[in-house]
């Protein structure tokens, strides 16, 4: 699968990403060769944004891949924003609709994407961002239904980039300025394959903003990791991070591996999302020799302790992907006197203190984060 996905990468950057910034806005259908749609892989960290820019840097000159490179870091940012701003995810998180169908609305761009995604499991960009508005500025409905709609059916759902890509749709990500869909611009972008005109509402009125506009939180790095020759290093993969285990092989850390499956949310996912997933961790499992495969807490300390692990090691989990930092099992990791460590990637750990304002300074900071992360 990694492999596979390298290939992707490596033909991607070397045919198709040089006209990247000319042609990414057009959605021309599937299978969407004008942009990469690395996101369900970059979003579970099979492949890292860091060896993503490598690649890229590796065929191109940084000038002529800017945007790439920028839409790369708009996930780090926006991810960096919600864990600076979590209430903002518990506030869809606590929406009751889940990810209901839409029904038939005679849009005919409208229903062609709510089949695309429902069977694909993807949209393009520009394709999210006219959905979103129709879906509120046209359709009337909540904003938080269908950031839960998409929750339940993309391959790429981040907690962070779908809920701060839908308030910015709703304009209060970017208070005030929502994003209009109009039926000329879907018409040039998707290359008259549609043109919904006078169906949509063009002139709506701002969504209201219930939630108080509270200062981000300040960011408080979490521990780095060091480690001492007599450690029983312990690492548990699962799906916020599949390769961490690869930068352990590189610096040369000895190290058990383990794989955490979660298998209770399968029901709030489509079943193309669930099959996607369970494929992805076949592979990873099968990639990986001597990886211990667990379903449940139990099976997780059980091995720890069994190991006589003293380092258990886990990915670190952003706000809407904590899977492992629940209080059941912390608990039981005290009992048998392990102390887990949520480790962060530089990258993240670099990125997230500039994330508390707007993505234009964010912006900025990129050249100095291509340095520290030796990509420059
Ligand atoms: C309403 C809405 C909901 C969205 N929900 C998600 C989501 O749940 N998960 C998700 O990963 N992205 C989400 N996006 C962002 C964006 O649409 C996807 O990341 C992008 O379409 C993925 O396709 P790609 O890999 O072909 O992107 P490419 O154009 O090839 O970009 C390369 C990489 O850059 C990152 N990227 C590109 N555009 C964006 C963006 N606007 N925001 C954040 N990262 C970006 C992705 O990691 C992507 O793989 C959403 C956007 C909107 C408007």
């Amino acid at each position: 699968m990694r492999n596979d996905i390298l290939l992707a990468l490596n033909s991607f950057c070397e045919e198709k990403l040089a006209y990247y910034a000319k042609n990414r806005n057009f959605d021309y259908g599937q299978p969407h060769n004008n942009v990469s749609a690395l996101s369900p892989y970059i979003n579970r960290r099979i492949l890292s944004e860091n060896e993503v820019i490598k690649v890229a840097l590796k065929n191109h000159k940084i000038g002529k891949i800017e945007k790439f490179i920028q839409e790369v870091f708009w996930r780090t940012y926006w991810r960096g924003w919600l864990e600076l701003h979590p209430w903002v995810y518990k506030h869809v998180n606590d929406e009751t609709c889940q990810g209901t169908i839409p029904k038939k609305t005679g849009i005919k761009c409208f229903d062609h994407w709510t089949e695309e995604l429902i069977e694909t499991g993807y949209l393009h960009n520009h394709a999210r961002m006219w959905y979103a508005s129709i879906w509120i500025f046209t359709l009337n409905k909540p904003w938080e239904s269908g950031a839960n709609f998409f929750k339940r059916n993309l391959l790429d759902w981040c907690p962070a980039s779908n809920t701060l890509g839908w308030r910015w749709v709703a304009g209060i990500q970017t208070i005030g300025k929502p994003y209009i869909a109009k039926a000329d611009n879907i018409k040039l972008f998707t290359k008259n394959r549609f043109h919904p005109i006078n169906q949509l509402n063009e002139k709506p009125m701002s969504v209201k903003n219930e939630e108080s506009t509270r200062e981000a939180i300040k960011f408080n790095p979490p521990r780095t990791l060091n480690f001492e020759n007599h450690d029983n290093v312990g690492l548990v993969l699962n799906k916020n991070d599949l390769s961490l285990n690869k930068s352990f092989e590189a610096k040369k850390i000895p190290f058990e591996c383990g794989i955490y499956i979660e298998e209770g949310k399968k029901s709030s996912k489509s079943v193309v999302v669930n099959s996607f997933e369970d494929r992805i961790m076949d592979e990873t499992i099968s990639k990986t020799p001597g990886v211990k495969v667990f379903y449940n807490y139990n099976q997780l300390v059980d091995w720890a302790r069994n190991y006589k692990l003293n380092k258990l090691i886990f990915p670190y989990e952003t706000t809407g992907n904590e899977i492992l930092n629940k209080r059941e099992l912390i608990e039981k990791l005290k009992e048998a006197q392990i102390a887990p460590f949520f480790l962060m990637r530089d990258w993240d750990r670099h990125a997230f203190p500039f994330a508390n304002k707007g993505f234009f300074p964010f912006k900025k900071k990129i050249p100095y984060l291509l340095k520290v992360n030796n990509l420059t």
